[in-house]
């Protein structure tokens, strides 16, 4: 029977459960095989990871790295999953989160250190405490700083990029690099220069800021997204990024889509660039009401949503069909 499977296994498989066994034997405390990817994104959907690997140091996250990329096997840098949408089917490769290796916090005069591990929620309230302005705008985005640094995460005022001075990553090779801002590319939700690295801590500039103003600040943040946001819910928030010149939410509401639903999941009539999931979404309801709500906007308006949210286990038919196709 066992011998049947390996029969029908691919090549590409068989490479896959050979480098996880790997990777469970030398760390067995730090990997978890066929790990449930739902309990940790914010959507609450998603199939298993082949492997689930939380190093403790970054000298165990460079080895399985490089195993990883000598065998070709593929492997996702997780955060806090508050920007993605698994497949129901799961991540065929190794799942790697950095909150044990990547956790470091402080600060040098208007200079702070943090590591990419570290979740934004930390980063405001160090901030706070020691009394250093600049970032308090990032309250209330959930996710770590290593997702807030891909996806330049931003809100109200600015975005986590206006802060950069420099990054530490690995590169495509598993090398230690520093990137600098420039380098980094940093545009609205995107970074192009961080493409296929793993991001292990920055350096921001900040400057001295009054405690209880940043406290006030900071709740009024809150405030204003709990007011507009449908928090009740989990969802990856704004699935589609603004397009030049309007508002996402605001095309679609206007081409009806507010509280559309497929299966478990519905465009929230609270704000319409959140499709939540309202009842035991599954990854397949999220996707096809995504798809759904693109082709509803365009028909009226001829505008085409780009995603914001990140597709993880998705076969490339499944990512081409959300692309802007050819005759848009
Ligand atoms: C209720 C809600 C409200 C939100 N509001 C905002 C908002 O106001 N503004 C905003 O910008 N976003 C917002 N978001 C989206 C989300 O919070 C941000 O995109 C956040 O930065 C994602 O961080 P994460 O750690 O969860 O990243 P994940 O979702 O885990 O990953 C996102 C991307 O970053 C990559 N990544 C993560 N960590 C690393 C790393 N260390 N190295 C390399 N790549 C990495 C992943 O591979 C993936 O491509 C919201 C989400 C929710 C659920």
């Amino acid at each position: 029977m066992i011998e049947l499977e390996l029969q029908t296994m691919t090549m590409e498989n068989r490479q896959i459960k050979t480098v996880v066994r790997q990777i469970k034997e030398e760390y067995p405390e730090d990997c978890w095989l066929n790990e449930p990817l739902a309990p940790h994104t914010s959507y609450q959907v998603g199939g298993p990871a082949d492997a689930f690997f939380k190093p403790t140091s970054i000298d165990d996250l460079e080895q399985v790295v490089r195993l990883c990329l000598h065998h070709k096997v593929p492997f996702y840098v997780l955060g806090k999953g508050a920007n993605i949408l698994v497949h129901d089917d799961g991540f065929r490769g190794v799942v790697i989160t950095l909150e044990r290796c990547c956790h470091q916090l402080f600060h040098e005069g208007n200079l702070l250190y943090v590591g990419s591990g570290c979740t934004v929620q930390e980063l405001v309230e160090y901030c706070e405490n020691h009394g250093l302005a600049g970032l308090d705008y990032l309250s209330g985005i959930p996710g770590t700083v290593g997702g807030a640094l891909r996806m330049n995460a931003g809100a109200f005022v600015g975005e986590i990029g206006d802060r950069v001075l420099r990054i530490d990553a690995l590169n495509e090779k598993g090398q230690r690099v520093q990137i600098h801002n420039e380098e980094a590319q940093f545009g609205y939700r995107r970074a192009d220069g961080l493409v296929n690295k793993i991001l292990l801590g920055c350096w921001l500039i900040v400057e001295p800021g009054d405690p209880r103003r940043l406290k006030e600040a900071r709740e009024d943040y809150l405030r204003r997204r709990a007011e507009k946001q449908p928090l009740e819910y989990p969802s990856c928030g704004s699935v589609f990024k603004r397009p030049p010149g309007d508002y996402a939410g605001r095309l679609i509401e206007a081409a009806g889509c507010k509280g559309l639903r497929v299966g478990g999941a519905m465009v929230s009539p609270k704000h319409a660039n959140f499709i939540v999931n309202v009842e035991n979404a599954t990854a397949r309801d999220i996707y096809e009401l995504i798809v759904l709500v693109q082709e509803k906007v365009y028909q009226q308006f001829q505008v085409w949503l780009e995603l914001e949210v990140k597709l993880v286990g998705f076969p490339e038919s499944d990512c081409k069909r959300v692309e802007k196709p050819d005759y848009v």
